[in-house]
């Protein structure tokens, strides 16, 4: 009785999920801890990455196969998808949770898991999105104080690679959105993300850092208009990507390097990923074009989950073919 009654949880587990609206984030732990004990073809294993300054966990899930021959050249790489590392674009966050139902319950998700070892950060600023639910909406920085009056830093500002609060971020800690922190790496969540990509001997080839909004592609670098040495491979898979996404509902994405869509921005995550030797780098907005702007009703969040997922399956591809050829 007691081994039926598991079962049937570990089975409900695995779809029980409502993925159509923004969950809170102990449901979104409790979605995480029972993908986990999901059984099926591809394997999920849920870790610890990190604590917050409230004490929070960052959960990242790994999701691979025993795939013996690999697909993409000759040894299987790594793809990291980091989500919600600002707290107000719940639809990043929405998004992951969706995607890693992709890769785990689907035979297109199946096989890009045989081609690709993923990990995922879900909720990499889970402070900032608890913040953000329940007392201020648009709250974007992590929720580390400065002092009294000023929390938070921007943590897509916080990135060791041409950390620089004069260029694209702020020196204010009172500045509501693009605070760059006391120095580069001095939050625990980009200390997180950052011994994932390069602390633990993951092979990466892939890294793509979920935003909101604008329904664009862009890849390094953002601390500088100079080009990267493959900028025209980069620009191929992100037009193959977008091209992808916008066929699925018409809804149009474009792409570009950061700087010709903004400014140029120090301490990016993406240009870090890229500087530690991620060769495919990418930063996603999803939608919409303003008309909501971090507000994007639920009833957007398949839709623009799908697409997406259509532009990651044909990107993955891309990604595939060069680096087998
Ligand atoms: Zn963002």
């Amino acid at each position: 009785m007691k081994q039926s009654i598991l079962i049937l949880f570990f089975a409900l587990g695995c779809f029980a999920f409502d993925f159509s609206i923004y969950n809170k984030l102990d449901d979104i732990e409790r979605y995480l801890t029972t993908l986990d004990s999901c059984k099926g073809r591809v394997k999920s294993r849920l870790e610890s990455i990190g604590t917050t300054y409230e004490g929070r966990s960052i959960n990242m899930i790994t999701m691979s196969t025993n795939a013996r021959a690999p697909y993409c050249g000759c040894k299987k790489k790594a793809i990291l998808v980091e989500c919600g590392i600002h707290s107000r674009e719940f639809i990043s966050i929405a998004f992951c949770l969706y995607f890693m139902d992709f890769l785990k319950n689907t035979q297109t998700g199946i096989q890009l898991v045989k081609k690709f070892d993923w990990y995922l950060i879900p909720v990499l600023n889970p402070d900032g999105y608890v913040y953000s639910m329940n007392v201020e909406r648009l709250w974007r920085k992590n929720r580390n104080p400065f002092n009294e009056t000023c929390v938070g830093t921007d943590l897509n500002r916080n990135f060791g690679m041409e950390w620089d609060p004069a260029n694209g971020g702020s020196d204010d800690p009172c500045n509501l959105f693009s605070y760059s922190g006391p120095q580069s790496f001095s939050e625990l969540e980009s200390q997180a993300a950052r011994d994932v990509i390069v602390n633990r001997g993951i092979d990466f080839v892939g890294y793509l850092g979920v935003h909101a909004f604008g329904q664009m592609w862009i890849y390094p670098w953002g601390y500088t208009f100079d080009l990267v040495p493959d900028d025209a491979t980069l620009a191929k898979c992100a037009q193959i990507a977008t091209a992808a996404a916008t066929s699925r509902n018409g809804i149009p994405y474009t792409y570009g390097k950061v700087t010709d869509f903004f400014p140029t921005i120090g301490g990016l995550a993406v240009d870090y990923a890229k500087s530690a030797g991620i060769k495919f780098s990418y930063e996603i907005e999803l939608r919409d074009n303003g008309t909501f702007g971090h507000l994007l009703p639920e009833d957007q969040i398949i839709p623009t989950s799908e697409e997406t997922t259509d532009a990651i399956v044909a990107w993955a591809d891309c990604v595939c073919a060069e680096i087998a050829s």
